[in-house]
């Protein structure tokens, strides 16, 4: 067998890291020059806090970079001893574990620590663990936590629904205006929000790239090229750098260049990264010569109903649109049309043991849509920062089989 192909890393990325830096350090500068910071989930209002004026700060990033680092699985039972279940949220236990014991990744980058809150706000269109996790640094700080709850199982994207999100969306103005010591400017929100869609517009564009044969990027680079799509958004840093991406990719694809090299199959992964072995899981796979070209987790921040003409209500429509809060049905028929678009081989679902949120192998859609797509699949058993729940030596095999069986095919 020839040797394995290197991963092949993209010249944007020192951009990235630029503009990554560039966040962080304002974060950790934000108190001195009287900046207030506003803690938001990853698929909140963002929009409104940065028309706000807050250094937006999203503790699920810092909780992907604590499992990424490998502190996540030591750090999870100190929020375990303090009532949080070890069968909860990991981003959620290894987050409050790292406050806890004073130790975050963000030391390295020169901050003392997470950015203190002067207020959190949730959206529960993802889960109801944000809220809880919110409400715990609330209690510490003395601080407001404010939030949107947006209902779950949604199918059609409905006036009421919109309607009673954009209504809630409003009635946080007051409040966080309060915070922030000034007043909300309408077309500061519109610009924003004109941002924030342009954002995800490219960041799509940047996905879509993988619908090339051979494919120019992989999941595993999407796990890494996303951090401006989740907390950047609304700003031209991140417009400016998914440009010169997308510029990148746009010249492999010409060039026929392949994220995988000699790519055999194509793969599509449903459900959360594995934070602290996307390493080994994206050298496995360019082994096996097989690109794992698409996933819902990636998706997640394409918010292409965002319309600065109407902020409110396309923020409404946008965040409850994502596929996590959907129906089966319209989640079924969002995988339906990746794979088609994608040309996939077959699906890996990942079942994260403490998301039930993200893992969607659970009520038989692997098999509905063998049945519908006749693609073949594998759950992968695992979480997305508890490495305890993981087992590597035998995900190694499951796969390996799996690309056998795709073979086979
Ligand atoms: S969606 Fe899952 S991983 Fe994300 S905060 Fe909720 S429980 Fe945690």
């Amino acid at each position: 067998m020839p040797p394995a192909p290197e991963r092949r890393e993209f010249q944007s990325t020192g951009k990235m890291r630029e503009v990554m830096g560039k966040y962080f350090a304002e974060l950790g500068r934000g108190a001195q020059e009287g900046k207030k910071t506003a803690w938001c989930t990853s698929v909140g209002p963002a929009e409104l806090l940065r028309a706000l004026g807050f250094n937006v700060y999203f503790p699920e990033n810092h909780a992907a970079m604590l499992g990424a680092a490998r502190m996540a699985t030591d750090l999870i039972p100190l929020a375990n001893a303090r009532g949080f279940s070890p069968d909860i949220c990991s981003y959620l236990t290894s987050d409050i574990g790292s406050y806890l014991k004073g130790e975050t990744p963000l030391q390295k980058m020169g901050l003392k620590g997470v950015p203190k809150a002067d207020v959190l706000v949730f959206n529960t269109n993802q889960c109801r663990d944000v809220k809880d996790w919110f409400q715990f640094y609330a209690r510490e700080w003395g601080v407001p936590c404010l939030g949107i709850h947006t209902p779950r199982a949604i199918g059609d994207v409905t006036e009421p629904i919109i309607e009673v999100g954009a209504k809630q969306l409003e009635a946080l103005v007051e409040p966080l205006e309060a915070v922030a010591g000034a007043k909300l400017d309408l077309d500061r929100l519109r610009e924003v929000v004109a941002l924030s869609r342009q954002c995800a517009l490219l960041w799509k564009a940047v996905l879509e790239t993988a619908a090339s044969v051979p494919s120019p990027l992989t999941f595993f680079d999407g796990t890494i090229q996303m951090g401006p799509a989740v907390v950047l958004r609304g700003s031209q840093d991140a417009v400016d750098y998914y440009q010169a991406l997308l510029a990148e990719l746009k010249e492999r694809v010409a060039k026929g260049v392949a994220a995988v090299e000699g790519e055999r199959f194509r793969i599509y992964w449903e459900g959360m990264p594995i934070w602290g072995r996307l390493k080994n899981l994206s050298q496995q796979f360019l082994e096996l010569r097989t690109c794992v070209v698409a996933s819902t987790y990636c998706n997640s921040w394409v918010f292409d109903a965002l319309d600065p003409s109407d902020p409110f209500r396309s923020m409404a429509r946008a965040y409850s649109s994502i596929f996590i809060c959907r129906s089966e049905d319209q989640k079924e028929q969002y995988i339906r049309e990746m794979v088609a678009k994608f040309r996939v081989d077959g699906i890996l679902y990942h079942d994260a043991k403490t998301c039930p949120n993200n893992s969607n192998n659970r009520y038989q859609m692997p098999q509905r849509l063998r049945e519908k797509l006749g693609k073949p699949f594998l759950v992968v058993n695992g979480d997305l920062n508890d490495l305890r729940l993981y087992s590597e030596e035998q995900t190694r095999t499951n796969i390996e089989a799996f690309v056998e069986q795709l073979a086979e095919a």
